[in-house]
């Protein structure tokens, strides 16, 4: 999973996108309201499974940012990060289209599992055990089981096909997918996308990963 951190904090910053990075879930950094609204103009923000905002920015307030989202019709699961506690701020934080609220600072393990549980009410999964066909998907375990039997896959295999899995028969683009197992700041690497494709294909079956020539893969129904 992709996600969007905004926040301007430096250490805080750090902290949250390391606790990310033990979860296997890769982020954006941007430290204010304006690389904020630049990575989210248009289709862009389709590429980011959650957003984790802060609310108090030095170019603006992020609540402003949220009800912009939220008015332009942006779905993404967005959980506020704050350490502001008062009630009326949380409040606010809901009322403005916000998921999920964590104060900071933030234990890893907790807003992990925030993040899986913002993350399957936008899928509308109920648990966090996915179901497709054949397929049992245990994304907080990342556990794989094809026909009740574990299937072993390395955390990029699992990265890729979870991102599959968010929308069975739905085709992902190939960028969305490689930036689901890029490492921070390095170039895409759609050869070893191409790889580890040919992984899940050989491990779960020729015909479980579609192709879409030019554009993407998905996930066979
Ligand atoms: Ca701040």
């Amino acid at each position: 999973m992709h996600l969007l951190l905004v926040e301007d904090d430096l250490d805080l910053g750090a902290d949250v996108q390391r606790a990310l990075a033990g979860c296997g879930l890769t982020s954006e950094w941007v430290r204010g309201v304006a690389p904020a609204r630049a990575l989210t103009d248009g289709d862009d923000a389709a590429r980011f499974a959650c957003v984790l905002l802060d609310l108090g920015l030095p170019d603006g307030d992020g609540l402003k940012l949220l009800t912009h989202w939220r008015q332009q019709g942006l779905k993404v699961p967005v959980i506020v990060l704050t350490a502001r506690d008062a009630l009326e701020t949380r409040v606010a934080g809901l009322d403005a289209g916000a998921d999920d609220y964590v104060l900071k600072p933030v234990a890893a393990e907790e807003l992990a599992s925030r993040i899986r549980a913002v993350t399957r009410r936008a899928g509308g999964y109920a648990t966090a055990i996915w179901t497709i066909g054949p397929l049992r998907i245990d994304t907080a375990r990342h556990e794989v089981r094809l026909d009740d039997t574990l299937v072993a896959l390395s955390p990029k295999e699992f990265g890729v096909l979870a991102e599959l899995a968010r929308r069975p028969g739905e085709v992902v683009a190939k960028h969305r997918l490689a930036q689901a197992i890029s490492p921070l700041s390095e170039p895409l690497d759609f050869g070893a996308l191409e790889w580890h494709i040919a992984n899940l294909r050989r491990k779960l079956g020729e015909t479980r990963i579609l192709t879409t020539r030019g554009v993407g893969y998905s996930l066979a129904e």
